[in-house]
């Protein structure tokens, strides 16, 4: 079927709309009209080429949300009129370890819901800044807040999971203090989980005006990380730092917070290095860094419920499709509260 979508042929071009296609419902396929799709930085690193290897046509966009259209003769798990999610990945070995352990974002062979390598046209998938996606059963998930927040639920597919899994990971809940940087679309979903799994939550934004939302959003303390008196007041004193920035900085400074055995957990993935960090701000400590890749199936599931369970969605900003290269600008500056999301329904016929 051809469909409309928002995309770009280049990275220097900007965004806009053009014609795709998707392919004809398989035995194990669930067609999606798609309803919302959230904004995430990960789009706009890839749509403008910032990292290596974006194919294009691109069309961003893995923060899907909408209805069952068609399903496949052989499809279970999902029904015509069900409201569901796709999140960062359409499909995957299905045979390996990782796969085995519902850990299908660490395959070797997973495919992003953009970017990735696929027999359909054109080549390589085309994500959800678009009318509608046909992905394998397997990757769909189920939807269970009220229907009045869908367009809020679309970012807990990857700015929910992406935070959900390295907080459970490394633990977080009562009697742990854990610091969350960056207050964007991942960070303030970070606030938001921290705070319901019991953990002590210290937020640290370079925005001054973030200080009033982040105590909001479920922070017990808020440091303005570029005030130097302030990171020192938290010296030594984390369990778990988990790091959204999405540009390059000094590790060091939220090193020096962590206590003994403490990890800081690497979830933003800036176009260029960080300067690397002082070996001895390790060692000392026996600290640690380590990195985190949204999170697999089953746990996205898990996330999702936990979210419909504790009333948690996204602080959102809608915006039309034509309006994606203003938001782009915007999130670049750190000014979005807390995530953009594109109606697909205004793309028009
Ligand atoms: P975002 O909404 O733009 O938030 C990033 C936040 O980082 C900003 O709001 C800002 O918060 C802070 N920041 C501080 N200095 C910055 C600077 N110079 N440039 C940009 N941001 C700065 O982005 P996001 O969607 O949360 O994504 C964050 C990063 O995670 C991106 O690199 C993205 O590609 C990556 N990501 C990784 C995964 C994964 O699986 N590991 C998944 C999704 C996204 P303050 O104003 O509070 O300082
Ligand atoms: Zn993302």
């Amino acid at each position: 079927m051809t469909i409309l979508a928002i995309g770009t042929s280049a990275g220097e071009q900007p965004l806009d709309r053009m014609e795709i296609t998707r392919r004809a419902v398989g035995a194990h396929d669930v067609a999606i009209d798609i309803i919302y799709c959230g904004i995430c930085h990960s789009d706009l690193h890839q749509a403008r080429g910032e990292w290596a290897g974006t194919l294009y046509p691109c069309v961003p966009g893995h923060e899907i949300v909408g209805r069952v259209a068609e399903v496949g003769g052989h499809v279970t798990a999902h029904k015509v009129g069900d409201l569901v999610g796709v999140g960062c990945i359409v499909d995957s070995c299905q045979h390996c370890a990782e796969c085995a352990e519902g850990l299908e974002n660490y395959c070797d062979g997973m495919v992003g819901t953009y970017n990735g390598p696929t027999a359909d046209a054109p080549g390589h998938t085309l994500g959800g800044y678009s009318q509608a996606v046909v992905v394998h059963e397997r990757y769909v998930l189920k939807i269970t807040h009220p229907e009045d927040q869908l367009a809020a639920v679309a970012p807990l597919l990857c700015a929910g999971i992406t935070t959900y899994s390295p907080l459970r990971h490394w633990g977080a809940g009562p009697g742990k203090k854990v610091g969350v940087v960056g207050i964007g679309g991942l960070g303030h979903m970070g606030l938001k989980l921290a705070h319901a799994m019991g953990a002590h939550v210290v937020a640290f934004t370079t925005s001054e005006g973030k200080r009033a939302d982040a105590l909001a959003l479920g922070a017990d303390e808020v440091v303005v990380s570029r005030n130097q008196d302030e990171m020192a007041a938290h010296a030594k004193s984390f369990d778990f730092i988990l790091n959204t920035v999405a540009a390059p900085h000094d590790l060091d400074a939220f090193l020096a917070l962590l206590k003994r055995d403490g990890t800081m957990t690497l979830v933003g993935a800036p176009a260029s290095p960080h300067p690397s960090p002082n070996v001895f701000g390790l060692i000392m400590k026996r600290r640690a860094i380590a990195g985190s890749m949204i999170g697999g199936i089953p746990e996205t599931q898990e996330m999702l419920d936990f979210c419909a369970q504790h009333g948690i969605t996204s602080d959102i900003e809608m915006i039309r499709p034509d309006e994606i290269e203003a938001a782009y600008a915007r999130m670049l500056k750190g000014d979005v509260k807390y995530r953009f999301v594109m109606d697909i329904r205004e793309m028009g016929a």
